[in-house]
């Protein structure tokens, strides 16, 4: 999910930033069990002159870890417990290597957790603004219309923002039966 974020095209080591996003939802992943989920927003903390602040945000609802724990889980090497690394694999080296690449792009990586409620990480970066020559005309796309369907909140919400953007009218529907009645009612 994106908020706020006003620029489109920036400049930054795209194949870092790639890596820790990776590494994180890898993990996310590998530690929620089936039914939990798993979020990913990207925040525009603020923008001066030709940099932007992004904070990206990696939440999942998974066993978390103690906070004994948060204060080595950075360190090579390190996992929760031997069980963990019977059951789940992985070496520990992963968040190593993630806070080795944030600090190299100048940035910062937090986590929040509680055992058994899920785990946040933070990752705070900055991007300098492309400066493009040929402007996008966002009316070249006035005249159509569309219709957003999806019982996902955050998907609408996202899809909503691209739309906007790029200048197309649009309808949302949360079900397939809301979609209709719009259809119906508005003869789309
Ligand atoms: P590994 O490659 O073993 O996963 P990491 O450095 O990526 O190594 O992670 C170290 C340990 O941190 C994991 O073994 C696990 O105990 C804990 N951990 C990392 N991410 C999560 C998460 N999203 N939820 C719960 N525990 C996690």
């Amino acid at each position: 999910m994106l908020q706020d974020v006003t620029e489109e095209f920036l400049i930054g080591d795209s194949l870092r930033v790639n890596q820790v996003l990776l590494n994180l939802l890898s993990n996310a992943h590998k530690f929620t069990p089936e039914g939990g989920s798993i979020k990913v927003v990207v925040v525009q903390l603020s923008r001066k002159s030709s940099t932007v602040f992004l904070r990206f945000t990696v939440s999942d609802t998974g066993c978390g870890i103690s906070e004994e724990m948060q204060e080595r889980i950075f360190k090579p090497f390190e996992q929760e417990s031997a069980e963990i690394a019977k059951t789940h694999g992985g070496s520990g080296l992963g968040l190593s290597i993630t806070k080795n690449l944030v600090e190299l792009m100048h940035g910062a990586i937090k986590l929040q957790s509680k055992k058994d409620e899920g785990m946040t990480f933070t990752v705070d970066l900055s991007f300098a603004v492309e400066q493009r020559s040929e402007e996008y005309e966002p009316t070249d796309f006035k005249d159509i219309r569309a219709l957003v369907i999806d019982d996902d909140g955050g998907t609408i919400e996202y899809t909503s923002i691209v739309l906007e953007r790029i200048g197309v009218q649009f309808d949302v529907a949360h079900s397939g039966e809301e979609a209709l009645s719009i259809i119906y009612h508005r003869g789309l």
